[in-house]
């Protein structure tokens, strides 16, 4: 496992609502390497989520495309889609809503082995329910119950075992601890971790919480309006932000110290998300921009790079954030 290459082209999605069209995803471009770690964040709205359910086809692109090893997700059909399908997997924030309050996890992830023809009989398939169950921290006892006998953490955990049994090698995690209560967090943060190190998963990890997933990801694409204004490895990313926005997403974390706190100078954010169906013309971030100039209203900037493998999508970068800004 965790050989995968995963490419994401020009990724657009489009939803005729009856306000319009709304244009939740236009244009993302990133790859995934074997074994790596991918943050996406943005505030909600921002195109994240859509973008996680087109990587594992719940939902079909408008246009763009995502490439497994080479092989087209998003025109595979058939036996090819459902091997592909395998290798992708995809956690979803509200285990509750995900699993079916009728079956013991038993039932569940048996199920899921039966139906992708894993294991050799029932007995087989038993034994992998024990595997899936310890693997995630979960007891035997755990076996036979029902979600609602399950605390949020353990129902996350039945989440990911879920995913795993057909034994993926990417996995798409769409804020996989947000529902959770804050002292479980770290729990099932540090689950993922120990799951990525032994299984030698790539994980493309979307959360609101920049704080959340720096600590996890080797690199962050930051999304604004359904495109990527920031994308680099996590620290530059997330302590030298390139973006006006991913520094007003930054400062919204707050630091633990109370007196660093109430002497930081922070560039908060400035009023809400625009509409999907009327995003503004020019940078999508010119309406909330401290520093928006002119240009910024009528010229989209293109994502490229600032420094080494450090991307970002606006046109004063350079003079905003030079190589001795903080
Ligand atoms: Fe702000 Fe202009 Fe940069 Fe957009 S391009 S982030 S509006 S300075």
């Amino acid at each position: 496992m965790g050989a995968v290459t995963l490419v994401v082209e020009d990724l657009v999605k489009t939803f005729h609502g009856p306000a319009g069209t709304v244009h939740a995803v236009d244009g993302v471009s990133f790859r995934l390497e074997p074994g790596e770690t991918l943050g996406l964040v943005g505030e909600s709205g921002c195109g994240k989520s859509t973008t996680a359910r087109m990587l594992v086809r719940l939902v079909r692109p408008t246009s763009g495309r995502v490439l497994l090893d080479g092989t087209d997700v998003t025109r595979a059909r058939g036996a090819e889609l459902a091997r592909l399908r395998r290798r992708m997997q995809m956690v979803f924030q509200d285990p509750s809503s995900s699993l079916d309050p009728r079956r013991t996890v038993a039932q569940t992830l048996g199920e899921v082995l039966a139906v992708h023809r894993l294991g050799r009989g029932a007995d087989d398939r038993r034994s992998r329910v024990g595997e899936l169950l310890e693997m995630v921290g979960l007891g035997a006892s755990a076996r036979h119950r029902y979600p609602h006998q399950l605390s949020g953490g353990q129902r996350q955990r039945v989440g990911i075992a879920r995913a795993l049994a057909v034994e993926p090698e990417v996995l798409v995690l769409d804020e996989p601890v947000s529902a959770l209560d804050v002292s479980v967090r770290a729990e099932v943060m540090n689950l993922l971790v120990r799951l990525r190190r032994e299984l030698g998963l790539s994980y493309v990890f979307i959360s609101h919480d920049l704080g959340m997933v720096r600590h996890l990801s080797d690199r962050v694409a930051v999304m604004y309006l359904g495109r990527i204004a920031e994308l680099g490895p996590w620290r530059p990313v997330s302590d030298e932000p390139r973006h006006p926005y991913t520094r007003a997403l930054r400062d919204a974390v707050p630091v633990p110290d109370p007196v660093v706190e109430a002497e930081r100078e922070v560039s908060a954010l400035r009023g809400e998300v625009p509409d999907a169906v009327h995003p503004p013309a020019g940078c999508p971030f010119h309406p909330r921009c401290p520093h928006a100039a002119e240009r910024c209203g009528s010229d989209v900037p293109a994502l490229r790079t600032t420094v080494e493998a450090h991307l970002a999508a606006c046109h004063y970068s350079e003079q905003l954030y030079g190589d001795d800004v903080p």
